[in-house]
């Protein structure tokens, strides 16, 4: 098996400090449960703009979560939405506890996450400009009849 693989960049939200760089605005504090740094090691990185400060995703999965509460444990919340997510099922908060086997389960499924969010937003393209064509057709359409009727 080849092990030879091309680790995600250093700015990557596979790793810990790039997702912990997400909650800069984070309205929670140390004191918090879902602090900023459980929040990161528990997989989830801020998705949220200002409407929505404490929007978050998980890295592997894309559970996506909001309306935290200064008590919820990150971790626990994370095992309760999706406890099929793959990093959940792993149990290992921490990063440097990785197995390589591990690390490359791991990132397969992170990488297959980031081709389905390219496809699903290459489908809504698709399907935005199906709609475009479509109403486009019956513009075309609704004046082909009116010129018909116009030589009639
Ligand atoms: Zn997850």
């Amino acid at each position: 098996m080849n092990r030879n693989i091309e680790l995600p960049g250093v700015t990557s939200f596979f790793w810990k400090q790039s997702r912990r760089k997400t909650f800069d605005k984070w309205p929670f504090n140390e004191s918090n449960k879902c602090n900023a740094d459980c929040m990161a090691a528990a997989g989830f990185y801020v998705i949220g703009n200002n409407d929505e400060p404490d929007l978050v995703a998980c890295f592997i999965c894309n559970k996506q979560l909001d309306g935290w509460e200064p008590n919820d444990d990150p971790w626990n919340e994370h095992v309760k939405h999706n406890p099929t997510c793959p990093f959940v099922k792993l149990n290992k908060q921490d990063e440097k506890a990785w197995t390589v086997g591990e690390l490359y389960d791991l990132y397969k499924k992170y990488t297959i996450k980031e081709y389905m969010e390219e496809i699903n937003k290459d489908i809504t393209i698709l399907k935005d400009a199906v709609e475009q064509l479509k109403s486009e057709l019956s513009v075309n359409k609704i004046s082909q009849q009116k010129n018909k009727k116009s030589t009639d």
